[in-house]
C-alpha cells in the first residue's frame, strides 16, 4: 500500500524529524488533524520513533506523593482540593512515617524520581524538612511540586535535597486560577537560575482549550528548556465546576502528546502524560506518574486507594508497550543523547526511509 499524506503535514513531520522543534502555527495544524486521518497516525509514528530513539526505550516512573489535603483557599477550578469544590472539609497531613514508607516502596519498585506535592498554602519550611528526612531514607531523586518561589527559596530547596521542581503555567492561568502568568513564569526562571531541573506538563487540558492556547504552552516549554513537558488532561470529579464542559478522551490526549513531543525537539530527557494509559506510549510518551497521598483529581484523601495508579501497573504498561522501566533514568544526568550522539537526527531519518 502506498501511503500518501497531506504535503503540508508531511513537511511539518519532516522538519520535526530534524529535532529542531516546531513553532506554534505548525503545532496548531497538527492539533487540528482529524483523529480518523492517516496524518494523525503519521504524526504519532514520528513522535514514537523520535522518543524511542532519543530516550533509548526507557520507561520513566516518577512517583507522586501528595503530602497534605486541605480545602485550599486558592480555589483553582479544576482541583478537587479547592475549598469551593466542597470535596474536602478538613485538613489532613500524612505522617512522616507514612510518607517515608511510601518513598521506600517507590525506591524498592525502582521509581526514577519522587515528586513531593503540596497544596498552595503548605509551609515551605515543612517541605524542606521533609526533603531532609527523605534524603536520609532513600536515594531516589526528589522533585518538589509546590507554590511559586523566590530565588532564595529555590536555593533553600536545592540545599534541602531537591533535584527538580515541577511547575506548570496552566491552561487558563488567571482565569481558572488566581495566579498571574507573570508570577508563574518568574518561578520558572527562578528554577532554572538556581540550578533545579524544571519539570513541566501542558495541563490540565479540556475540550474548552483552543489549539492556539495549547500550542503556546508547548512552545514555551521548549523555549524555557523543560526537562520534560508532555500533556495531562483535566479529570473531572463529581461536582467539578467544569463537569458540564466534559473531558478529552485518551485518544485525543495521545494526539496532543505526539504534537508536544515534536514541538520539544531535542530538548527533553523524557516525555510525560497523565493519567497513565497505553495510547500515548505509541505517541512519544515515556513517563508516567504513579500516585499516593493527595491528588487534585480525586475525591479520596489517599489517591493510592482511589484513582492513583501503582508503580507496578505503570511498569506493566511500559513492558506491554515495549519500553523498559529498569533502564537508568535519562532525567537526572545519566544520559544525554544530544551530546553523545550528534548523528541521531540522521539515524531517525534513515529509519524513516527504510520503513
Ligand atoms: S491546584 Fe494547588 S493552589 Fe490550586 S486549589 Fe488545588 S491545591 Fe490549591
Amino acid at each position: 500500500m502506498h501511503w500518501q499524506i497531506n504535503p503540508k503535514i508531511d513537511n511539518i513531520l519532516t522538519k520535526a524529524q530534524d529535532l529542531a522543534g516546531l513553532e506554534e502555527s505548525e503545532a496548531c495544524a497538527l492539533l487540528r488533524l482529524n483523529l480518523e486521518s492517516r496524518e494523525v497516525y503519521a504524526l504519532m509514528e514520528t513522535a514514537n520513533r523520535i522518543s524511542r530513539e532519543l530516550f533509548g526505550q526507557k520507561g520513566e516512573t516518577h512517583f507522586h506523593i501528595g503530602v497534605n489535603v486541605e480545602p485550599c483557599p486558592f480555589n483553582c477550578r479544576f482541583c478537587s482540593l479547592a475549598a469551593t469544590a466542597g470535596v474536602f472539609h478538613e485538613s489532613i497531613e500524612f505522617s512522616e512515617d507514612e510518607i517515608v514508607s511510601w518513598a521506600r516502596s517507590a525506591q524498592a519498585c525502582s521509581a526514577d524520581a519522587i515528586n513531593v506535592m503540596t497544596t498552595g498554602t503548605y509551609e515551605l519550611a515543612s517541605l524542606m524538612e521533609l526533603a531532609r528526612v527523605l534524603k536520609t531514607e532513600v536515594n531516589t531523586p526528589l522533585v518538589a511540586n509546590t507554590r511559586d518561589i523566590s530565588h532564595r527559596e529555590g536555593e533553600q530547596l536545592l540545599d534541602a535535597g531537591f533535584s527538580g521542581f515541577y511547575h506548570a503555567l496552566r491552561l487558563g492561568e488567571g482565569r481558572d486560577t488566581p495566579f498571574t502568568v507573570e508570577k508563574r513564569l518568574h518561578t520558572i526562571e527562578v528554577i532554572r537560575d538556581v540550578g533545579l531541573l524544571w519539570m513541566n506538563c501542558v495541563e490540565p487540558v479540556g475540550p474548552e482549550h483552543s489549539p492556539e492556547e495549547i500550542a503556546h504552552l508547548m512552545v514555551l516549554a521548549r523555549k524555557h528548556g523543560a526537562t520534560y513537558s508532555g500533556v495531562m488532561r483535566r479529570v473531572n470529579f463529581p461536582g467539578s465546576p467544569l463537569e458540564s464542559v466534559g473531558m478529552i478522551s485518551e485518544r485525543e490526549l495521545a494526539r496532543m502528546v505526539a504534537v508536544s513531543r515534536l514541538v520539544m525537539g531535542n530538548i527533553p530527557k523524557a516525555h510525560c502524560t497523565h493519567e497513565p494509559h497505553s495510547a500515548s506510549l505509541l505517541a512519544g510518551a515515556n513517563l508516567f506518574f504513579p500516585e499516593v497521598g493527595a491528588s487534585p483529581r480525586d475525591r479520596i484523601a489517599d489517591t493510592g486507594k482511589g484513582r492513583g495508579r501503582s508503580v507496578d501497573m505503570c511498569r506493566r504498561l511500559f513492558t506491554e508497550m515495549g519500553l523498559n522501566p529498569d533502564l537508568p533514568s535519562n532525567c537526572f544526568g545519566h544520559r544525554d543523547s544530544r551530546e553523545t550522539d550528534p548523528a541521531l537526527p540522521i539515524r531517525i531519518k534513515r529509519m524513516n526511509s527504510l520503513a
